[in-house]
């Protein structure tokens, strides 16, 4: 089969794999539509997480299954699915602590463009079918579906993590289509203010529809400044951490209230100097005692998640597909989208492949 791999840091090609094998419990999936990711920029061009060789990239799909183990219960062949980024070992101490995406190690429960192929295949391996697949809801189109397995869970979990409650006054760093998922996800939650920092024009206006009150742009002075001044000096409740560099983290604790939630969800795929650190600022952060707490998160996967992400799409909660501004037809064209997610041209925010309609 063929598949679009990193072939080592810095460079990525299509190769020929065989077809991986099914265990007992487990899924092959053909893709349906596929998306690109920030993570496999940072991941390739920036070695990241260390060299990988010729491994397939690729975490955000919608499938069809094409084989199923033996007790795998509520999945057969032809099914259409939604195919979480983070693919847990279930039955884990880390799972049971409730962590899941922590399995079997930080970051464990990353698995496609990880620790295995990803899903930029022609099939692909899914372990523990009945825990990691979801039915994809009839009537979910293809574009809404694959922001699901990612950037709305990762979004999402970002003003989960940030303990948003009715009123809170947020800010979202960072408005890619991470940070506009947690843009829509404090909304969901109830948050008064919501200011939205980013400067793409497609962002601006997506963020404005989910719920941005605010936007800021970090180009035309500081970020800290504008909210501050802003909100009268106080700061806000919560801050979710979605772009930017290791500074940002400077920012955001900057910007925080004493109480405050700072829930990152950034991959940083690189830091400042040879030491490579993500700095915090002493006297913004009240020398380490101004009850400023810093929150982080992988996304998280597993079939329950997606069920639910999918009824907040179904039920008409949000529309994830205004994220899809680049529509690719054909799995050959999987290498321009990955192409155009290292570029980020001006007018981008998530590059979609529909495979087969
Ligand atoms: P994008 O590159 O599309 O968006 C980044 C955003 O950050 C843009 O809005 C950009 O602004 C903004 N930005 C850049 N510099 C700053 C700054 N100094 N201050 C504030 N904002 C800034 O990324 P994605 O939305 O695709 O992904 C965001 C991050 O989330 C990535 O690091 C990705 O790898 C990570 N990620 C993490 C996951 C997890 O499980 N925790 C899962 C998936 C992704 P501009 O509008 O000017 O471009
Ligand atoms: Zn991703």
């Amino acid at each position: 089969m063929k598949g679009l791999a990193m072939l080592k840091i810095g460079e990525i090609g299509w190769i020929e794999k065989e077809r991986p094998a099914c265990g007992p419990r487990d899924a092959i999936v053909r893709p349906l539509a596929l998306a690109p990711c920030t993570s496999d920029v940072h991941t390739v061009w920036e070695g990241a997480i260390g060299e990988r060789r010729n491994l397939i990239l690729g975490h955000e799909a919608l499938g069809i299954v094409d084989e199923v183990g033996d007790e795998v219960k509520d999945f057969k062949p032809g099914d259409r699915v939604i195919v979480p980024a983070i693919t847990p070992d279930w039955e884990t101490e880390a799972a049971q602590r409730g962590f899941p995406s922590q399995t079997g190690g930080p970051l464990g429960g990353w698995k496609f463009s990880n620790t295995k192929d990803g899903v930029f295949a022609e099939y692909f391996h899914v372990n523990l079918a009945d825990y990691n697949l979801a039915h994809l809801p009839e009537g979910m189109s293809l574009e809404a579906g694959v922001m699901l397995p990612d950037m709305l869970s990762t979004g999402f979990m970002g003003a989960e993590n940030a303990r948003i409650g009715f009123g809170s006054t947020v800010a979202v760093l960072g408005i890619g289509p991470v940070g506009l998922s947690a843009v829509a996800g404090a909304r969901l939650r109830g948050a008064g203010r919501i200011f939205a920092v980013g400067t793409r024009p497609a962002a601006v206006k997506v963020a404005k529809e989910y719920g941005a009150t605010d936007i800021i742009s970090y180009r035309e002075g500081s970020t800290v400044d504008q909210i501050l001044d802003k909100t009268g000096g106080a700061g806000v409740d919560a801050v979710i951490v979605a772009g930017g560099g290791p500074e940002v983290m400077m920012d955001a604790i900057n910007v925080a209230k004493p109480g405050s939630v700072i829930s990152n969800i950034n991959y940083f795929g690189s830091g400042i100097g040879d030491q490579d650190i993500i700095p915090l600022p002493r006297v913004g952060w009240g020398y380490g005692m101004a009850d400023k707490n810093i929150v982080t998160g992988l996304c998280p996967g597993g079939r329950v998640r997606m069920e639910r992400l999918a009824d907040v799409v179904m039920c008409g909660r949000m529309d994830p597909s205004l994220m899809a501004t680049h529509v690719f037809k054909g799995f050959d064209r999987l290498k321009d989208a990955l192409l155009l997610m290292k570029e980020k041209p001006r007018d981008l925010i998530k590059p979609v492949v529909i495979v087969e309609e």
